[in-house]
């Protein structure tokens, strides 16, 4: 089993639902820059306090932010880990390459999870987190078009992408998903 995860995905593709799944079963660390941001803000942290805003409006906060917060939980872990939110840019991929050449700790597989924009609206809708806004979530799907789609054809030309299906229930995605990492 591949222990060295990146989830990729629109907003509401289920990521953050399968990442918990599969990294209890795993035992990976679950690494999902937006909860990881909203802890953030709800302590009222100054980072939090920079963040709020932005994710609010569904705008991205700065690579160097969210580094900052992938950075300190990477350094000194040694066991398998999922990213999930995380990289959202070209940028921040290049930075978490640097990074993982430093701790010898390459990506062993890129998970894409895929699901058409009325169902990802549809569900976010239904969720209701306070940047669930409709306006908001279409906003956020798309800059995923335009910042972070394109690091489907990097990891791609890097041979690292299993394509999964995002619709049906729960457990088939988990099983794909599973299936995909043997
Ligand atoms: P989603 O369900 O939209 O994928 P997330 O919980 O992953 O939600 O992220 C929520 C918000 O947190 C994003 O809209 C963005 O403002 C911020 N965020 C999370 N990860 C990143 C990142 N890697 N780079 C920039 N902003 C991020």
């Amino acid at each position: 089993m591949k222990q060295r995860l990146v989830f990729l995905g629109p907003p509401g593709a289920g990521k953050g639902t399968q990442a918990i799944l599969l990294c209890k079963k795993q035992g990976l660390l679950h690494l999902s820059t937006g909860d990881l941001l909203r802890a953030e803000v709800k302590a009222s942290t100054p980072l939090g306090l920079e963040a709020a805003e932005i994710m609010n409006k569904g705008e991205l906060v700065s690579d160097s932010l969210v580094l900052s917060i992938v950075e300190k939980r990477l350094s000194d872990f040694n066991g398998g880990w999922l990213l999930d939110g995380f990289p959202r840019t070209l940028p921040q991929a290049e930075s978490l390459e640097i990074l993982l050449k430093q701790i010898h700790q390459p990506i062993d597989a890129v998970v894409l999870i895929e699901l058409k924009d009325e169902v990802l609206i549809k569900r976010l809708l239904a969720r209701g987190r306070s940047d669930d806004d409709e306006a908001v979530i279409r906003h956020r799907i798309q800059l995923y078009k335009e910042k972070t789609a394109p690091l489907v054809d990097h990891y791609n030309k890097q041979g690292l992408v299993n394509t999964i299906r995002g619709d049906g229930d729960i457990e088939a995605i988990a099983s794909r998903i599973e299936e995909s990492l043997k």
